[in-house]
């Protein structure tokens, strides 16, 4: 091993703002810096657990906090880079360190002497006269410990061990292949046929792909949603849209040394077997515990209410494609990669817009001055590009974020471009949190997305959904950026899965408004601003193909929910169990999921969202609740509004639980109407809401 000295994952990095010095990582910098890492974490653990002196928040609680900073540091580094910028040595190193740090965390919560003081406080906890915010670091050190198994016998713990190694190993593999299945698969668009229907903006970005990809032929497609979407919606070629439709789906499915189905069938029977020893009676049930929702029923009421409204809306808006079909004298059954292609002849003709028509007014850099300007309008926030601080890829940009006192608020990283050795998705992750711990620290925040790029010189034009799509993103970004907690690992977005969407979907709100709208989306060629007719014809289709992008969110969510409900699943069939769920749900042939089991990275290249990709609507029952907030003061961007969200929500991190920040922000918790009538599905045929589903949130 090198000394530490030399290695420039582990010693200070004299960069602008203290960024990570990424010009200076090499991989064989990476497997040393975790050892250290490891074994500097293990040596202050074994001195906490070891210490004469009776349990203290400072000796135990506070010194577990200040632990392992150096392993946060590489791992901060790696796990950002192995999303957004990897390669086959990257790949190699994560095989092997993802199950020695499951190892490496198993071994401290399973910690007897370490547990039993964590304990002892806990035990104490309404006398020792802790401020809110320490009560609270003791109360979720407590719990992740007694979750983790630390209160286990010795065989239960030695077996959850076991489990987390494996599943470690499993869900990297997952990962890896899904990746695989993305790059290994490109459709060249040799001739005029092949391009038929495309408009211009669909042309520069296969042609983008073409060229960043070295391919033989002037347009190429890949698995990129950037590319895939455009492409089933304007492909007058029904045989490519089905070629294309048929490889997007069989991601992690294909028969080979990349299929998932077999690694997804061993991780759901594995999580199963760990909720059963902490003594829950499925992984749903265990993983809910900890969250908004705290149950199955909580979660699956929600969900049924608002599938029934969105079944409803989807059948007539498949009529509707069918209809349009025969009119064109097209003698065929709409079938999945028929549905964007008919859906946009839909939108044309019932609301004259078209995808065509509003992209040259979203070009990107518009759209991050959009973003910057509500952030700057709701929190003071302003932002300066810095051009000297070092990145991990050329096209990675950094901000320097100042709050309306010119202070410094955190540095602000974004990675906007598709590329193949990217994770498909968008994303928001930091390399540092803040905290008050070690100082005043700030965050670094990063942004990814994998938006197609512009042709040679011309701008990246994005569609409504990619703009929504950074604001989400953005939204994350700002929960990090604005967060003011004394503990790290309170910091940001480290709150219950179904609360952390809520600061991205709000966000997304304000894309949408007039004014926002009128200001800067502009046209990339004239710098004409978006006519006031297609602002509004924006507005208005609001609601429309809500029934279709309902059921493809929500038969994802319900299809994780009933594969995580498993009580002693035995050896479960995956597959099967997705069929089955389906059939139970009625799902239209017409639609499918849009993350098919064998490609869920939500729920199995990590832990991250299994049993809770329905986050998202939980968030949203916040989010248009939330918003509706600042539309009745008149102003969206009411000033004492804004103040109240940024002190409970943006700037609170974890450090209250997530049920109490809402109320504090709102004063009322909201129902899940707010969710049919954000996505325009209340209508006189949805029916009134069955008892116990309404009233989804629980209150303290
Ligand atoms: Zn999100």
């Amino acid at each position: 091993m090198a000394p530490a000295t030399q290695n420039p994952l582990l010693k200070p990095w004299k960069t602008p703002f203290e960024a990570p010095p990424f010009n200076e990582f090499l991989p064989e910098h990476f497997l040393p810096a975790f050892e250290r890492g490891m074994a500097t974490h293990r040596a202050e653990i074994d001195k906490i657990a070891g210490t004469a002196a009776k349990p203290t928040f400072a000796n135990t609680i506070r010194a577990l906090e200040n632990s392992g900073r150096e392993l946060d540091r590489v791992a901060g580094v790696f796990w950002n880079l192995t999303g957004a910028d990897s390669n086959d040595d990257l790949q190699a190193i994560e095989r092997d360190m993802a199950p020695k740090l499951a190892e490496h965390s198993n071994a401290i919560t399973s910690n007897a002497a370490l547990f039993a003081r964590i304990a002892d406080l806990h035990e104490r906890r309404a006398t020792l006269k802790l401020p809110p915010e320490e009560l609270r670091l003791l109360e979720r050190k407590h719990l992740a410990f007694v979750r983790a198994g630390a209160a286990l016998s010795p065989d239960a713990k030695a077996r959850i061990g076991e489990i987390k190694q494996r599943l470690a190993a499993l869900t990297t593999q997952f990962s890896q292949n899904v990746l695989a299945d993305e790059k290994s698969f490109v459709l060249p668009l040799a001739s005029e046929r092949d391009r038929a229907g495309l408009p211009d903006f669909t042309l520069a970005a296969t042609a983008a792909a073409a060229k960043e990809l070295g391919a033989s032929a002037s347009h190429i497609l890949t698995l990129n949603r950037s590319l895939i979407e455009p492409f089933l919606t304007f492909s007058a070629r029904r045989d490519l849209r089905e070629q294309v439709f048929k490889a997007w789906q069989q991601r992690g499915e294909k028969p080979g040394s990349t299929d998932n189905r077999g690694l997804i069938n061993e991780i759901l029977a594995l999580r199963a077997e760990r909720a059963r020893l902490l003594g829950y009676a499925s992984y749903a049930n265990f993983k809910l515990a900890d969250t908004m929702a705290k149950t199955p029923e909580a979660v699956r009421g929600m969900m049924e209410h608002v599938w029934a409204a969105g079944l409803t809306a989807a059948k007539r808006e498949r009529d509707k494609l069918q209809a349009v079909a025969a009119r064109e004298g097209a003698n065929i059954s709409i079938a999945p990669w028929d549905w964007r292609y008919y859906a946009e002849k839909v939108r044309k003709a019932d609301y004259d817009l078209d995808e065509a028509d509003v992209k040259p007014y979203l070009p990107l850099d518009q759209i991050i001055a959009a973003s910057f300007h509500v952030a700057g309008q709701l929190f003071g926030l302003a932002f300066e590009e810095k051009l000297d601080v070092p990145v991990y890829h050329p096209e990675v940009r950094v901000w320097e974020v100042k709050d309306a006192d010119g202070r410094h608020v955190g540095l602000f990283l974004a990675d906007y471009f598709a590329r193949p050795n990217k994770r498909s998705g968008a994303w928001m992750s930091e390399f540092r949190n803040q905290e008050k711990l070690a100082g005043n620290i700030r965050p670094v925040i990063v942004n990814v997305m994998n938006f197609a790029k512009g042709e040679d010189g011309q701008p990246a034009l994005l569609s409504f959904d990619d703009a929504r799509t950074l604001f989400h993103e953005f939204g994350h970004g700002l929960h990090g950026l604005l967060s003011d907690v004394t503990f790290p690992s309170l910091a940001g977005t480290s709150v219950s899965h179904d609360f952390v969407e809520l600061p991205s979907q709000l966000f997304e709100h304000w894309l949408s408004t007039k004014g926002v709208l009128r200001a800067f989306a502009r046209h990339h060629l004239t710098g004409e601003p978006m006519p006031d007719a297609l602002i509004e014809k924006l507005r208005a289709t609001r609601a429309f193909n809500q029934g279709f992008h309902t059921l493809e969110y929500l038969s994802s969510a319900l299809v994780d929910l009933d594969a995580h409900s498993l009580g002693d699943p035995g050896t479960p069939d995956a597959m099967k169990l997705q069929d089955e769920t389906l059939a139970r749900l009625s799902m239209p042939d017409e639609i499918v999921m849009r993350h098919a089991t064998p490609h869920f990275q939500h729920i199995y290249a990590n832990e991250g969202y299994a049993a809770g990709y329905y986050s998202y609507m939980w968030s949203e029952m916040l989010d248009a609740d939330a918003f509706q907030a600042f539309e009745e003061t008149g102003d969206v961007f009411d000033a004492a509004m804004a103040e109240k969200l940024k002190l409970h929500i943006y700037s609170s991190g974890n450090r209250q639980d997530p049920d109490a920040a809402y109320l504090a922000f709102r004063g009322r918790m909201p129902t899940v109407e707010g969710v049919l009538k954000q996505r325009g599905l209340v209508s006189c045929e949805a029916a009134p809401s069955r008892a116990g589903t309404a009233r989804v949130l629980h209150s303290k």
